[in-house]
């Protein structure tokens, strides 16, 4: 059994692990690189492997940096069946496409710029592609063995962090690897508790936050001192707001704002269409969250929905105070560069910044207030207050992480450490290695690694107090 990392390697994005087993070939994640070129030209080598010799592809989750590349799987001959969660089949239908429409939308740019040395510039995969991907979606509930043949199984586990998101638990005969995806918060509001696999020979986690632990404020706190400072000086709160998991929990918190009379009744608008359908995926998926059907309602009514571009042109023509949610997450693009052009200049205003700002997008530059951002070709001046609401995290931190996996009964026979920054990932190697002390590695980019069948386990399995001991391994993992 071979297992190769072909990206998540010291880095955030691109994730896409090879496991090879007898004769067949999976794919945990088939995700896109982002953020700095480097990472992003390694979206256009050829893959390592004939796209049709994989038997399946397994999706954690619908983040763009775990399933943004299938397009191009499902172009360059991939015809397999690609498992993942309901919910996380419908977020990849508003995914996908939205990708595919920024990617046409940039080699349109570049050839009308002439900024890319290729005549014509093409996109990395087009909207036909994409429909080509998702046609080959096969949802599987949570909890539920699939058989990839007959050696070869998997089973999908709740792990929190948005809409479907799931840990991925191989068996192979009796050897069992366990994907962890990316892990939630256990005292998320919205999403379900991550569950840890119980048991796994092999185990690859994440480890985004591997070196912080997140602020103990509390989210509703921070949003209500905010908005009551702008509203007090008649401003308007502009929000750029991911559109999966981010807007919706904002919205959660608007709606108990108001209901406890914390916040003004101010108008609220949600200027984003592809946030407004990943609100409405929460109504048919109820059992994937902890929100009641009323709290789903809350969310629906918490704000004006601008679905065309006309609604949203008319939130240009109201004056304070209100508050604007709109795309992109980190104001790279989309209808929040419209409302940032409208208000970023009048010191009444407040840009509220919710997510991550990834080094070198607007919303790091307006993070670090820098005086002035271009937008449309123009520089516009900042006299806005830019706030940082820093509690909202969809990520585990490496205290919560390090619970997380301590709620295996049995050790893995070794630990690998992906999705982070390598600082952040070995810091999590270390502390796995402290604190549980585990065999631990950080895999680098392309690294393969053999897989015992028959793993010897340098540990004794210890069941957990609240539970019996755990039958043979890969129990109720066959088909
Ligand atoms: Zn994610």
């Amino acid at each position: 059994m071979k297992l190769t990392f072909l990206g998540a390697a010291q880095t955030v994005t691109g994730s896409r692990y090879l496991l090879e087993a007898g004769d067949k070939r999976v794919l945990i994640d088939c995700g896109l690189f982002q953020g700095t070129k480097n990472l992003r030209l390694r979206n256009w080598d050829p893959l390592p492997f004939p796209a049709g010799s994989l038997d399946a592809v397994i999706l954690t989750h619908a983040h763009i940096d775990h399933c943004g590349y299938l397009p191009v799987l499902a172009r360059s001959g991939y015809r397999g069946p690609v498992y993942c969660t309901p919910g996380t089949a419908d977020l990849c239908g508003v995914m996908l496409r939205d990708s595919a429409r920024l990617q046409e939308e940039d080699a349109a740019f570049a050839n009308r710029h002439g900024f890319s040395k290729h005549h014509p510039a093409l996109p990395l995969y087009t909207l036909e592609d994409a429909e080509q991907a998702l046609r080959l979606i096969a949802p599987r509930p949570f909890d539920e063995p699939v058989a990839l043949g007959e050696q070869l199984s998997f089973r999908l586990l709740p792990a929190g962090h948005i809409l479907g998101a799931a840990s991925v638990v191989l068996c192979n005969g009796h050897t069992v690897i366990a994907f962890s995806g990316d892990l939630g918060r256990p005292d998320d509001p919205i999403v379900r508790a991550p569950s840890p696999p119980v048991h796994a020979d092999y185990l690859v986690v994440e480890s985004t936050y591997g070196d912080r632990l997140h602020d103990a404020l509390n989210p509703e706190d921070e949003l209500a001192e905010m908005f009551s400072r702008t509203f007090a000086r008649g401003g308007i709160v502009v929000m750029p707001c991911f559109a999966v998991g981010r807007a919706q929990e904002v919205l959660y918190y608007i709606a108990r704002l108001k209901l406890s009379g914390r916040m003004a009744n101010v108008p609220v608008y949600l200027d984003s269409p592809m946030a407004i359908s990943v609100t409405d995926l929460y109504r048919r998926h109820m059992s994937d969250h902890r929100l009641t059907v009323s709290q789903v309602h809350a969310i629906d009514h918490a704000a004006f929905m601008a679905r065309t571009v006309d609604e949203s042109k008319a939130i240009a023509g109201r004056s304070g105070p209100m508050v604007v949610i709109a795309g992109s997450g980190m104001a790279t693009g989309g209808r929040v560069l419209h409302h940032l052009s409208l208000y970023a200049s009048d010191p009444r205003n407040t840009i509220a910044l919710v997510g991550y700002q990834a080094p070198g997008t607007r919303g790091a530059a307006l993070e670090a207030h820098a005086p002035a951002i271009k937008l449309h070709g123009d520089y516009v001046r900042v006299r806005a207050e830019i706030s940082s609401i820093t509690s909202l995290s969809a990520h585990s931190d490496y205290r919560e992480t390090l619970r997380w996996l301590a709620g295996m009964t049995c050790p893995p026979v070794r630990t690998f450490v992906t999705h982070g920054e390598p600082a952040a990932a070995d810091a999590l190697r270390r502390r796995i290695v402290e604190t549980l002390h585990w065999d631990c590695c950080v895999p680098e980019y392309g690294q393969s690694f053999e897989l015992a069948e028959e793993a010897v386990r340098p540990y004794p399995c210890t069941p957990s107090p609240a539970e019996e001991p755990a039958p043979a391994p890969a129990a109720g993992a066959a088909p």
